[in-house]
């Protein structure tokens, strides 16, 4: 049994090898990415009116096709470029991007992830005004995503960062709303404009007990604050039904539509 156990302890020692290599070597290939960002594409997702008929917004999603694992989820290597700090670059080259795509589609607003490492980094707020005006596109079509991660180290700081975004004219969506562990403490810190219901609860419509009146309170407290509600990752008819029942103002998911290229998103909105 001894042995055994030591021989199992090999190969956790050999797998985590492997996986500290791939991390290694993935890190690698995206900073070749980054240099001309070969394999590098902004795909985006509707946002739909309630009735899922009108699209009144978009969610710009970064793809990465490496040159030999093909496309790799930014569930995967999002983290990479987070601890490498090459979240930086990636960051501002979506945000660039989204202007680009806000300029030809000025009808809807286009939202950009901002992770919690762009957040804290100093000079954010300076460098995303800086970009929107060198693209010249206009902050109040644009909204900006983050998650409660940004809240770690400096409490203080994020609503200062959040409160010169908006006065900027940036709209300002806190993602994943429930997940954290703090939501409902954060919504009465920092001046945000809009909720996303995470998925996680869109999806326990109809199957857990409660959850429509979980999902009930949450935009009826919204609403209270005067903000935008959203549910994301809709899939059937039957959530989009609870959702319109619960109340909530806006619909994002594949029922609708996965993200797709600029050019098909075009002929969506
Ligand atoms: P997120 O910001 O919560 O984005 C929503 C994710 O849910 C996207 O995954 C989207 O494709 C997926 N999704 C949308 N509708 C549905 C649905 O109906 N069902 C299901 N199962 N999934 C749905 P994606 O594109 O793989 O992105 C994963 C995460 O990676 C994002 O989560 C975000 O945190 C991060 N990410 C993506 N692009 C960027 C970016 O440009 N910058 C940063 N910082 N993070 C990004
Ligand atoms: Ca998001
Ligand atoms: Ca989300
Ligand atoms: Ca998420």
């Amino acid at each position: 049994a001894k042995n055994s156990g030591r021989g199992q302890y090999r190969q956790f020692e050999k797998v985590m090898d492997e996986s500290l290599r791939t991390r290694q070597q993935m890190a690698t290939d995206l900073r070749q990415a980054l240099v001309n960002f070969d394999g590098l594409r902004v795909w985006y997702q509707p946002l739909m009116e309630i009735s899922g008929q009108r699209v009144v917004g978009l969610e710009a999603l970064l793809r990465w096709q490496h040159p030999v694992r093909g496309d790799v989820s930014p569930g995967d290597f999002i983290a990479i470029a987070e601890e490498t700090g090459m979240i930086i670059t990636l960051g501002e080259w979506v945000l660039r991007e989204a202007c680009k795509t806000s300029l030809k589609l000025p009808q809807v607003i286009v939202a950009v992830n901002v992770s919690p490492v762009q957040f804290r980094a100093s000079g954010f707020v300076e460098r995303i005004v800086e970009i929107v005006r060198e693209e010249g596109a206009n902050p109040h079509h644009m909204e900006l995503e983050i998650t409660e991660g940004v809240l770690i180290e400096d409490e203080h700081e994020a609503r200062n960062n959040i409160i010169a975004l908006r006065e900027a004219g940036f709209r300002i969506a806190l993602d994943d709303f429930g997940t954290g562990y703090s939501s409902l403490n954060y919504l009465s810190t920092f001046p945000v404009d809009k909720i996303k219901i995470d998925r996680s609860f869109t999806q326990s419509l109809g199957v857990a007990q409660n959850s429509a009146a979980i999902v009930e309170s949450v935009v009826r407290l919204g609403h209270a604050m005067g903000l935008t509600v959203t549910a994301e990752g809709v899939e059937t008819e039957g959530q989009k039904v609870a959702l319109a029942d619960a109340g909530c103002n806006q619909l994002q998911g594949y029922l609708f539509s996965q993200a797709v290229p600029f050019e098909e998103i075009e002929k969506m909105v």
